[in-house]
């Protein structure tokens, strides 16, 4: 393939990953952006594999044969509750690249370069791998965070501030040892001190970061993916990885924002972490009474009602419960009661978690309402059903300023005439924060799995 070939190639997959990011940008063009962007990314790898040719082909097909097949069944036997985890071990992928090609790139054409392009060299290896080590640590420690085998409660450190700004300190201290090195070796003992010095901050970032601001922590880490991809473009003169590094570089840093927003949280207070560590009061004085209600008081209940708003959270994609949910919300609607869904923004373990998920299950975009849009009108709601969230409606965010979840903004469920909540006990969600809704005068528990829960729903609205 000629440079010329290879250079439209990479201009038409350039083109084709922001058309598809723009469609992802709106449910109705969501499925058209995924095609363009496996289209682009298709031709993408047919023009850098047709470019490197010759003898190193069979290596990189072997390559590709054996990773496609692990991503194929690896992505086969993950479970949508397990996409977020997913995410980050792709993640990590990504940094843990960036740190192979940045010292493979020191080590091997170091001669090549002389004067002002090995300095500007030595910095695009310098960087890629500062930005690839701590993606793929802080990554790592997501996963766990995830998966709920590391605990949600932020890592303190004494003095955490101070020794992150001296690693950082140390890492350019490093970097001035690199750039100035006389030998290869000379400055590959720096460049590896770093790269063992940056897997450390990774650790210790996402360590200190406390389970709420984990829907932050993932976007960011998209965001620092991407920019250790556009690091690997710079060293490898690759335009395309560039481009598509800063692509998913840029719209990291503004669905960090955007989550960051959506839980009142500053950027910078949540990357310096320890939110989320003060235990709720709470549970101390939620008092009340737990009231439990059955299969056949609600569907009553929806009967009788003519506005209904339901609450998806975490525990519906656990239950797999959207499919019958949708199936409710059709003949509750046939009848006349007008059924919309309100969708926190940081609902489930992903953002858009629940709308996709809904989608899937064919409940039209059109009744599915962002929170802005739609907590204005839970005090002229008949029946809230919050099926499998927790968190996401928990007043103690808005009443008790110790709780770690304080100030961030949640769907006002409690204002409706009756709130049902579905889940199977009285556990708490991610965060691990009591919920005083669940003993407010108009909550009524609907205790068992959400999926059991809204078919037996289903049956009696049938009867
Ligand atoms: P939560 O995790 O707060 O609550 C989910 C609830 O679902 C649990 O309390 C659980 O209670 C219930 N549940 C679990 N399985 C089932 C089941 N099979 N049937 C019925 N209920 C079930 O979820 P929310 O969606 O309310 O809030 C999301 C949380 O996740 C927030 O804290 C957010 O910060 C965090 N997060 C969000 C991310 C994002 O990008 N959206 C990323 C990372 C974290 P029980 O065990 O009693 O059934």
């Amino acid at each position: 393939m000629t440079y010329g070939m290879g250079a439209v190639a990479y201009l038409g997959a350039s083109v084709l990953f922001i058309l598809g990011l723009g469609g992802l940008s709106h449910p109705e063009t969501a499925r058209r952006g995924n095609l363009y962007g496996a289209i682009g990314m298709a031709i993408a790898i047919l023009a850098t594999v047709l470019a490197i040719g010759g003898a190193g082909l069979p290596v990189i097909i072997g390559a590709m044969v054996v990773g496609g097949a692990v991503g194929w069944f690896l992505a086969k036997r993950v479970e949508m509750t397990q996409m977020p985890q997913l995410v980050a071990v792709l993640h990590s992928f990504v940094g843990l690249a960036a740190v192979l090609v940045g010292i493979g790139g020191y080590v091997s054409p170091h001669t090549a370069f002389e004067g002002v392009e090995k300095v500007i060299h030595d910095v695009e290896v310098y960087l890629g791998v500062f930005i690839g080590a701590i993606t793929f640590t802080g990554s790592l420690i997501a996963f766990g965070k995830l998966q709920g085998t590391i605990g949600g409660k932020p890592l303190l450190l004494p003095a955490r501030h101070w020794l992150n700004l001296a690693a950082v300190l140390v890492c350019v201290g490093l970097g001035y040892l690199v750039l100035t090195a006389d030998s290869m070796l000379a400055g590959l003992i720096p460049l590896l001190a770093m790269t063992a010095i940056a897997l450390a901050i990774g650790v210790h970032l996402v360590m200190a970061i406390g389970g709420a601001d984990m829907p932050v922590v993932v976007s960011m880490l998209n965001s620092y993916s991407g920019w250790a991809a556009a690091a690997t473009g710079f060293m490898l003169s690759n335009d395309l990885l560039i481009v598509t590094g800063a692509l998913v570089g840029s719209s990291g840093a503004i669905l960090s924002y955007i989550m960051c927003r959506a839980m009142n949280r500053k950027f910078l207070a949540v990357i310096l972490g320890g939110f989320g560590n003060s235990t709720s009061t709470a549970s101390a004085d939620a008092g009340g009474e737990v009231v439990a209600t059955s299969v056949e008081d609600v569907a009553g209940m929806l009967r009788d009602a003519s506005e209904v708003i339901i609450v998806p959270g975490y525990g519906m994609a656990v239950a797999q419960a959207q499919g019958t949910i949708s199936e409710i919300t059709r003949k509750l609607r046939a009848k006349g009661v007008n059924v919309r869904f309100a969708i926190h923004p940081v609902a489930g373990r992903l953002p858009g978690h629940m709308n996709v998920l809904l989608a899937e299950a064919k409940v039209h975009y059109d009744i599915v309402l962002e929170m802005e849009e739609i907590n204005h009108d839970f005090p002229s709601a008949d029946v809230v059903l919050v099926i499998g969230a927790n968190d996401i409606v928990n007043p103690g965010a808005l009443e008790d300023p110790n709780s770690p979840i304080a100030g961030m903004p949640v769907l006002e469920v409690w204002k409706a005439r009756t709130v049902v909540v579905s889940k199977r006990s009285m556990a708490t969600g991610y965060a691990g924060v009591e919920n005083p809704l669940f003993y407010k005068d108009n909550t009524h528990m609907l205790f068992g799995d959400a999926k059991s829960t809204v078919d037996a729903l289903l049956k009696q609205l049938d009867a």
